[in-house]
């Protein structure tokens, strides 16, 4: 399967069959990728296992409610869009939904056009919040250059390295976030992306052949730091 193709991942959360069918195949139709759940606690587990880049809640939900569903996604620092969805229609429960860490909420019955709509927005939305900012075309650092689009480098040593597809993105994300640390979580989810983690042995070996390609010494590396426990981080 070619994941790059779709438009975005999406956990959908609803205990009514029919309603939890229909929603499934028409954001199946909008290019995006369900997975779907009917209860709030295989919700969580979906959400620690794997990344979304977007949840739809119900929020009446046999056991596990949707609120408290939120409420838990929220306390693990987990930012993922959620766009709330609830046959209550009082303004204080749209308040309560809010407050427990849903971005957008939507009262039943719900126009599906609508519902597109907000899905959309949401996705773009945090898309655009996780682009921050974008570097050029060719980056320097010390003497290598990388060349992005060509998916090249050439090194301090005039040697030229080709680089895989995963190579450039996980340099691009580094060197876009110069003198930060970019946590293992965040390296996945936008360089794996979705659904398939490898393991985090992969990184370090991405890593170690960045050293090996662009650090004088590899083992005194003044590029490429490794940050136990946490991620990388990119210095110049
Ligand atoms: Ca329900």
């Amino acid at each position: 399967m070619n994941t790059e193709t779709k438009n975005g991942y999406v956990l959908l959360v609803e205990d009514e069959d029919n309603l939890r069918e229909a929603l499934k195949l028409n954001l199946e139709l909008e290019g995006y990728e369900i997975t779907s759940v009917g209860d709030g606690a295989e919700a969580l587990k979906k959400v620690n296992d794997e990344y979304y880049d977007l949840i739809i809640l119900d929020v009446m939900l046999p056991e596990l409610d949707g609120i408290t569903v939120a409420e838990n996604i929220r306390l693990q620092n987990n930012e993922v869009p959620i766009l709330m969805l609830s046959a209550k229609s009082s303004s204080a429960d749209r308040v309560l939904g809010l407050k427990k860490g849903a971005d957008d909420y939507l009262t039943k019955p719900f126009n599906l056009e609508e519902l597109l709509l907000r899905v959309k927005k949401l996705i773009n939305k945090n898309k655009r919040l996780q682009d921050k900012e974008t570097i050029g075309e060719v980056f320097e650092f010390g003497n290598n250059k990388v060349d992005f689009k060509a998916q090249t480098a050439t090194n301090y040593q005039g040697k030229l390295i080709e680089l895989s597809k995963k190579e450039i993105m996980l340099l691009k994300l580094l060197a876009e976030n110069k003198n930060e640390v970019v946590t293992r979580e965040k390296i996945l989810q936008s360089v794996w992306g979705y659904n398939v983690y490898p393991t985090t042995r992969t990184i370090d070996n991405f890593i170690l052949n960045f050293r090996k390609y662009f650090e004088e010494e590899s083992r005194n590396p003044r590029f490429f730091h490794s940050v136990r426990g946490v991620g990388y981080k990119f210095t110049d």
